[in-house]
């Protein structure tokens, strides 16, 4: 159940990577920024945010800065595609100064609801709609798949997304929100060159990642990995038992070693596809488990999608036999 800790704590070669150079002169100007941002929070004269998922929450925080108080309606781990709001989450929406939604219908529930909200007072930036539209995978025919956050390439369009829409509400913030949509973007597309490297440890034919449903299709797309769902792109589909024996299939004649579970997701169908394995006398464990449509809660150090996207790269790593800290120039050792 627990994130494995062994696993984790090697993403903390994030710390050390490339701008790990530059961390002594980001803690002084972390510190000032907070002493700047406690001094002007009274007086955030931004728009009051409020986010649906936390990946679309953490790119509202680092673009609002300290002109902008941001909520989040889905707590960590939720899964957004089964998520029914409540009277009052539909009050805390319409009462916000904005929505920033991560779209494409992932908000499965919640999407008809930020719909009506859009059409009404409240406006609402989507960022899997502001994304560009050649780069959207299908999850059906002309249904985009809204997965797009964990190929960092393309979600760091998102802070730009999120930027101008802010910078339209809030000209007199405008300056601000750009500035750092930009270094929120060189930040994700350097935590996209880490992930293929590492990635790239795990030898050819064993990279294929198998989980509980298709939340990494985008991930796979960016990363070179084959990746397999048991369950389709939304949790709201139920696995049939021919789906699960044609996993056991491939589990079995590719010889892979590991599937993955998902913080958000039912453990259930994956477990069946290690007893199916298992039985046929291939054992496959279980490689441990991944943040898929939610990042990680308060102080499991993953709070970021730089960081979830490196956890679950090593996790993936681990479980398949790469080596993360090989391609790391030994800086997780
Ligand atoms: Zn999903």
């Amino acid at each position: 159940m627990i994130f494995d800790q062994s696993k984790t704590r090697r993403s903390d070669g994030f710390r050390g990577f490339r701008w790990g150079r530059d961390t002594a002169w980001l803690a002084t100007l972390g510190a000032a920024l907070t002493a700047v941002g406690a001094a002007v929070a009274v007086a955030a004269d931004g728009p009051r945010v409020m986010a649906t998922t936390t990946m679309a929450a953490d790119i509202a925080r680092s673009v609002g800065g300290d002109r902008c108080e941001v909520e989040c309606l889905l707590a960590p781990g939720i899964d957004p595609h089964s998520y029914r709001a409540t009277p009052r989450d539909a009050d805390r929406l319409a009462r916000a100064g904005v929505v920033v939604a991560s779209g494409l219908r992932l908000e499965g529930r919640l999407s008809d609801l930020l719909e009506r909200l859009g059409k009404k007072r409240t406006p609402v930036v989507s960022i899997g709609e502001g994304l560009p539209a050649d780069r959207l995978l299908e999850a059906g025919p002309g249904v985009p798949d809204p997965h797009v956050w964990f190929d960092a390439d393309l979600w760091s369009r998102a802070p730009g997304v999120v930027a101008e829409r802010l910078a339209a509400l809030d000209p007199a913030g405008a300056e601000g929100y750009r500035a750092r949509a930009t270094e929120r973007a060189q930040r994700l597309r350097q935590v996209h060159d880490e992930a293929r490297r590492r990635l790239a440890t795990v030898p050819g034919e064993r990279r294929v990642l198998v989980t509980a449903h298709d939340a990494f299709r985008y991930f796979g797309r960016a990363y070179a990995v084959e990746v397999v769902g048991v369950q389709g792109t939304s949790t709201e589909a139920e696995a049939g038992l021919a789906d699960i024996n044609r996993l056991v299939d491939l589990l079995v004649g590719r010889r892979i070693p590991a599937v993955f579970v998902e913080t958000s997701v039912s453990d259930r169908n994956v477990a069946a596809l290690r007893e199916g394995a298992g039985a046929r006398g291939h054992a496959v464990t279980l490689g441990g488990r991944l943040y898929s449509d939610s990042l990680g809660g308060p102080g499991s150090g993953h709070e970021t999608l730089e960081a979830a996207l490196l956890a679950n790269v090593d996790t993936i790593v681990a479980g398949l036999g790469g080596n993360a800290a090989s391609a790391n120039g030994g800086a997780a050792r």
